[in-house]
């Protein structure tokens, strides 16, 4: 699929029949006739925006749903038909692109409403009200709010209100007290409409995987296991069907030196061996996302578990090996060889984080190679 001729052996394997078998998997689950919104904001979670936008097309979601403008615009070059919701801020001044591009907008101030009200352009511009229930984040917090909001959208030539969504802060835990807390939240904000819009959404992977399906709504917002990646480990021992991760990361040993015992590695000499060793040196480092913090994390060469060691530079890095391995040797960051398999979750874990954040900081500077059968 991918003409760009790549020099350096380090990229990213993205298995676009990964997205394909999730999305598709979802769809069984899910109530009839909800629709499925592939989240593909920040390049889908680093996956690829464009080729990840195509594979869950394929298996039949029906809006894209980013964070930004550009997103949003690089999308549409792509794919001129399908619905487009930006979920985050957007600035009034994109507001007539917008309704050109038919790009759907999230709104949630009256004051926003009131200045796009004094632009001019022709096209009817589409919004979803965005209400928060207890995210903290964006949306209107009360019902008067949302009432002005709404009847300001209602009375404007310029927009139309074709949905509404929250967020939940807390559906990935097992506790469900504050989750519970935002639906009935939540289902005020709806009961205190005079018309219910077309589309009505609030769960996000966790909500649509692990609670009451009655939370689907209209259509849900498909995220973080579109990638096959489970949103916490609480979900991952809930999921009503298997997950295919998408994402995996290999480059090769470009050079393997034997070294004696008390010579050191890399950077402050933070390593130093205790035995005659084989150091290995792949080309990948803190400039490609493989941030000092990873030091430590294995990796896989030949099926066996090998360590990073030292500390990471910007482009490179040191491995401890068990043999000298010859020049050229696949390693395997992220994925499986043999019986072993290394996940996102894994150095998630290592780097004191979730999984969303590990592909998300993979640099542009690593190329996406996309596989498909
Ligand atoms: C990112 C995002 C999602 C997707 O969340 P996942 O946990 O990845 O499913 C859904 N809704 C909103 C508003 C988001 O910002």
């Amino acid at each position: 699929m991918q003409n760009i001729k790549h020099f350096r052996p380090t990229k990213a394997i993205i298995n676009l029949d990964a997205i394909k078998h999730n999305v598709n998997q979802l769809k069984e689950y899910l109530n009839p006739g909800v629709q499925i919104m592939a989240v593909v904001k920040a390049n889908a979670y680093g996956h690829g925006d464009i080729e990840v936008a195509a594979a869950a097309i394929e298996a039949g979601a029906t809006v894209l749903a980013v964070a930004t403008p550009e997103e949003a615009l690089h999308l549409r070059e792509a794919y001129r038909d399908i619905d487009i919701l930006i979920l985050g801020y957007v600035p009034v001044s994109f507001a007539p692109l917008a309704a050109v591009e038919n790009i759907t907008l999230t709104v949630f101030s009256t004051d926003w409403v009131e200045q796009v009200n004094t632009l001019t352009f022709k096209h009817p511009l589409k919004v979803h009200i965005k209400v928060d229930t207890g995210m903290g984040r964006i949306g209107v917090t009360n019902l008067e709010d949302l009432q002005n909001l709404y009847h300001e959208i209602v009375l404007s030539e310029k927009l139309l209100v074709d949905g509404i969504f929250t967020h939940f802060a807390t559906a990935d835990e097992e506790d469900e007290t504050y989750f519970l807390h935002q639906v009935t939240k939540f289902e005020e904000f709806l009961r205190s409409l005079p018309k219910r819009p077309r589309l009505v959404h609030a769960a996000n992977t966790a909500t649509m995987l692990v609670k009451d399906q009655t939370l689907q709504y209209d259509a849900v917002r498909f995220g973080i296991s579109m990638y096959g990646l489970a949103p916490s480990a609480y979900v991952k021992t809930k999921l009503p069907f298997p997950l295919q991760p998408a994402f995996s990361l290999e480059t090769e040993l470009i050079e393997v030196k034997e070294v004696q015992a008390g010579q050191s590695i890399g950077y402050g000499a933070a390593f130093t061996a205790s035995e005659p060793s084989f150091i290995g040196t792949i080309p990948i480092g803190y400039a490609d996302g493989l941030i000092r913090k990873y030091s430590g994390q294995h990796v896989l060469i030949d099926g066996v578990r090998v360590p990073i060691i030292g500390r990471i530079c910007m482009d490179q890095c040191m491995l401890l090996l068990p043999i000298a391995y010859n020049i050229g040797k696949k390693v395997t960051l992220i994925g499986k060889q043999e019986d072993e398999e290394i996940t996102i979750d894994e150095w998630a874990k290592k780097g004191d984080t979730i999984n969303y954040e590990v592909p998300c900081i993979i640099t542009s500077r690593v190329p996406r190679i996309y596989y498909k059968k």
